[in-house]
């Protein structure tokens, strides 16, 4: 008996997309005590300079605290969609209280915006094989897309046999396009590239170099970042206020602030140099 291909074992079907753009996302938390709002508004503003829509996942707490600023988003032409309630991996939640952040962040962020909210990213990638009961959940909830999946073999999180382009996940009685994030096929592995930590420590002209490739395999280029990470200032865990030890603090630390300061300009670049859009206007045929 042959064995179950990757799309029969996930219960998804190719999409077959009729424009290859890349789209930029920015996952809207805040950085322990260090607030997302100077972050996001340099977002923003790089956004105007280069003409760039994207997609901002806001967190349902950030949204009760700083709904000027999910309004603004929206008024500047980008899509408001959810990043969950309280940044709670999904693998730690019940089916039960996942639903409950998914509906409290999609209500609060389509009664600051007055648009329907349609996409998800879970906090930490953290849709895996275990946690696959939550695309249902989405769908049931109304949501149209979900960017959660890391087809990648990861310590935290990822689906290493997942497929690496745009599918269609179909439940009963329900569907859902899952947009992975992107990755290099190297050797037969997928190696993990499309942001945050990835785009900190690769070269700028390595980053360019993969979008080209990608794209050039037909797919889109779908990449995240965080507000903090276009923070000037070094970071700094304010103990005691922190879960972590102190040298589980400093190691955090380390790992937050390395070339932290190359992202402005690599980010800049990217825009410069290929078309970025938002989920919303590159399924705008699907959904
Ligand atoms: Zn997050």
């Amino acid at each position: 008996m042959r064995a179950a291909t990757a799309e029969e074992r996930y219960h998804v079907r190719p999409l077959a997309l009729r424009r290859t753009v890349n789209v930029l996302s920015v996952d809207v938390e805040h950085w322990y005590h260090r607030s997302c709002v100077p972050g996001t508004q340099y977002l923003l503003d790089v956004c105007d300079a280069y003409g760039v829509k994207a997609t901002f996942f806001v967190l349902g707490k950030v949204a009760m605290e700083y709904g000027a600023l999910v309004r603004e988003m929206s008024a500047r032409g980008h899509e408001v969609a959810s990043h969950g309630w309280s940044h709670t991996p999904v693998s730690v939640l019940s089916p039960t209280q996942f639903r409950d952040e998914v509906v409290r962040t999609r209500d609060l962020l389509a009664s600051l915006t007055g648009q329907p909210i349609l996409g998800f990213r879970a906090p930490v990638f953290s849709i895996s094989r275990e946690t696959w009961w939550a695309l249902d959940v989405l769908a049931e909830c109304g949501m149209r897309y979900d960017s959660s999946v890391f087809p990648i073999r990861g310590l935290r999180y990822g689906i290493p046999d997942f497929p690496r382009k745009p599918v269609r996940y179909v439940g009963n009685g329900h569907s859902l396009i899952e947009i992975p994030l992107s990755t290099l096929r190297c050797a037969g592995i997928n190696i993990p590239v499309s942001g945050g930590g990835y785009f900190r420590l690769l070269p700028g002209i390595a980053i360019r170099w993969i979008v080209g490739w990608v794209n050039r395999e037909g797919l889109p280029f779908v990449t995240y970042c965080h507000p903090y990470e276009f923070e000037r200032q070094m970071l700094l865990h304010l103990l005691p206020f922190t879960p972590f030890s102190w040298w589980g603090a400093r190691r955090d630390e380390v790992k937050t602030n390395i070339l932290r300061q190359t992202m402005r300009g690599k980010i800049a670049r990217l825009l410069a140099s290929f078309p970025f859009t938002t989920f919303k206007e590159l399924l705008r045929d699907e959904i």
